[in-house]
């Protein structure tokens, strides 16, 4: 059963605002785009992969997906998919990357061949072979049997082909219509059980309480950017004008026409996403979704419902 699904992480959920919020041209907007997309595709390939492991007997299996937990050291390291099962665990590593692949069987390196060149993607035996590491350390703090983790890289974009592949690496390696049955097979070879349910209780309830998204991640510093360099207002859904213009009761792009009957609750989710901060007043309110008026901003802050602290112009909103 799944007993964490997966969330859109919080580093693609702030790149897909910057995709909206930056100018196209401005200097820091193709490195932006570029992340965006390894973000995105990413996030594509793990929940391709999520598709073909949800034809698993769902019983046998506590699935836990997108898990970020921190190691015996305080490192926090994130597995695409973690699987359990009393006899042994199984993490999941999704490669969504199309065209002819090579894994480099002494360093872990996975590279894409293109006709006359080749680019290191990633090195995705190793990473796992660092989580198992990682996984083993806190089953071990946590004074539970030791049980045999078994790691798979999974291959989720349908355009991709694998070449130089020998038995042991192919043993490591699967593509995402394939993983039912390799789960299965890593299954049978697993005969002792090491877990009883209790223990295997105790293991999800530690994992998931200590679960958490990287929600740390500030995209403005990161990118070195100012609160200048973002596009202000509500931004036109059809045609990505800003800002569009309230008229009584409704919003209109003055570029395509479109309307919109509450388009500030979505504008408002940007702003801490791009890293403008987790809590808002009403003079930034103003200027961020451009309302000239503080009484008319102030009815829209109190619809929104916001935790709040403070009064008059001291008050302040809390963002989730
Ligand atoms: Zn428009």
């Amino acid at each position: 059963m799944i007993i964490k699904e997966r969330e859109k992480p919080f580093k693609l959920l702030a790149h897909e605002a910057a995709i909206r919020r930056v100018p196209k041209n401005h200097p820091k907007y193709p490195e932006i785009e570029k992340e965006y997309f390894r973000l995105h595709y990413g996030y594509l390939g793990e929940k391709a992969m999520d598709y073909f492991s949800s034809f698993l007997p769902h019983e046998n299996y506590k699935i836990l997906h997108g898990l970020r937990i921190p190691d015996t050291k305080g490192r926090y390291f994130q597995m695409d998919s973690l699987l359990i099962t009393p006899t042994h665990c199984l993490i999941l590593d999704s490669k969504y990357i199309k065209g002819k692949l090579e894994f480099d069987e002494d360093t872990g390196i996975l590279i894409r061949h293109h006709e006359d060149s080749h680019q290191r993607v990633g090195d995705p035996l190793a990473q796992l072979a660092r989580h198992k590491i990682q996984l083993s350390g806190l089953i071990d703090k946590l004074k539970l049997p030791s049980i045999s983790i078994e790691t798979q890289v999974v291959i989720s974009h349908k355009s991709a082909t694998l070449f130089k592949k020998s038995p042991t690496l192919l043993n490591k390696i699967v593509f995402h219509t394939n993983l039912p049955t390799r789960i299965q097979a890593i299954d049978h070879t697993q005969k002792t059980t090491r877990f009883s349910a209790k223990e295997t209780n105790k293991l999800v309830k530690v994992l998931l309480n200590r679960h958490k998204d990287d929600s740390t991640f500030n995209l403005m510093v990161y990118y070195g950017l100012t609160p200048s360099d973002f596009i202000k207002g509500v931004i036109c859904i059809k045609c990505s004008h800003a800002p569009m213009k309230k008229y009584y009761k409704k919003w209109t792009c003055v570029s395509c026409g479109h309307t919109e009957l509450d388009p500030v609750s979505r504008t408002i989710k940007d702003y801490p996403l791009i890293g403008l901060g987790n809590t808002i007043t009403n003079k930034q309110f103003r200027e961020f979704v451009c309302i000239p008026s503080i009484s008319i901003a102030s009815k829209f802050l109190f619809t929104l419902n916001l935790p709040q602290k403070g009064t008059n112009k001291g008050r302040i909103y809390y963002l989730e």
